[in-house]
């Protein structure tokens, strides 16, 4: 059995292939014509959020059995010509969720003591003690919008910070929310009480602009944003103003429903936003655990 792995792979995630007898090539990104040339005989690949695997990619693997996704999203594979082919896909949805609620808390703390901006004055030569007046996070609210997995990360570590934490989800499992001292509430009371507002949903019809003119307004002006779910839940040009008119206090984005983030864009303007590049589920150990779930997914489809 061959496998192609054709983005970057934690190195125990090869070796679990190896160990289970299959030969695997290595190709870092090939664009669509070398994929199709790598593809003829394997019979599996694994990518990440690329390369793409197209139709016509699966449509030259007359071997192909499954496409293992290490991390989450699977936009980048045509999974109706997979389907057609009754090849399975699989990713590792769970791998990463701690390390994007731990870089939460970084974006979160970021914001309320404001160490980006301290940092930024710093390098400029100026000590900015008196700007840099911040929050603390004990006895605050946090509003966590979607209670999934990373959801449920982020309420556990809020509730040990001694935060009251507040649930949004349109499936509330009550037993995890007794577990992080959560409440589930509706949408509308989350945002009026909630010092920290952060979102954990996946982005789908419902949730498109979900955090919107109206809702921002709802907000304390003393809150906080954090996004590190989609960027397209929250609607970039409401969230400008509400910055700009002080609606809320400040915001950490780790996505953006322009990516990259363009260099001269409005959000790059704030001292009280922090972004970061996308880098919720980048962490040694999401990238090792996102891919040893997909190899081993892997050997038990093309062994089973
Ligand atoms: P999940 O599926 O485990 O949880 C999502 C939760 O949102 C579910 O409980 C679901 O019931 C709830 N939900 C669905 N629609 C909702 C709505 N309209 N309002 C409120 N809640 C709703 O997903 P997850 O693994 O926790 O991931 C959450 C988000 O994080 C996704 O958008 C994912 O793309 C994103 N993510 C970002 C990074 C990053 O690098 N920043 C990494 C991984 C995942």
């Amino acid at each position: 059995m061959k496998v192609l792995v054709a983005a970057p792979l934690h190195e125990k995630a090869i070796e679990v292939l190896k160990n289970a007898g299959f030969e695997v090539v290595y190709e870092e990104y090939p664009d669509e014509e070398r994929l199709i040339e790598l593809v003829k005989d394997v019979d599996a690949i694994i990518v990440r959020s690329k390369p793409k695997v197209t139709r016509r990619v699966i449509e030259s693997a007359p071997k192909l059995k499954v496409i293992g996704r290490a991390g989450v999203g699977l936009d980048n594979i045509d999974l109706e010509a997979a389907k057609e082919r009754g090849i399975k896909v699989v990713n590792s949805p769970g791998a990463s969720s701690r390390s994007v609620a731990e870089l939460v808390f970084g974006l979160l703390f970021a914001v309320a003591r404001k160490i980006a901006f301290a940092d930024r004055k710093m390098r400029e030569g100026v000590w900015a003690k008196k700007q840099a007046m911040g929050i603390e996070l004990e006895g605050k609210t946090i509003g966590v919008v979607g209670f999934g997995r990373i959801g449920y990360q982020v309420a556990k570590i809020a509730n040990a910070f001694g935060m009251n934490v507040l649930l949004y989800d349109p499936y509330p499992n009550e037993e995890r929310a007794k577990e992080v001292g959560g409440k589930f509430v509706d949408l509308e009371t989350l945002l009026k009480e909630s010092d920290v507002v952060t979102l954990h949903v996946p982005l789908v019809d419902a949730t498109y602009h979900l955090i919107n003119e109206e809702r921002l307004k709802l907000m304390k002006p003393t809150a906080i944003l954090i996004n590190a779910a989609r960027g397209a839940v929250v609607d970039t040009n409401a969230l400008v103003k509400a910055l700009q008119e002080g609606w809320i206090a400040g915001a950490g984005l780790d996505v953006f429903e322009e990516e990259p983030l363009p260099a001269d864009h409005p959000l790059t303007e704030f001292d009280n936003v922090v972004l970061t590049p996308h880098i919720g589920a980048s962490t040694v150990e999401a990238q090792m655990r996102a891919g040893v779930q997909v190899a081993e997914q892997i050997v038990e489809i093309l062994k089973g």
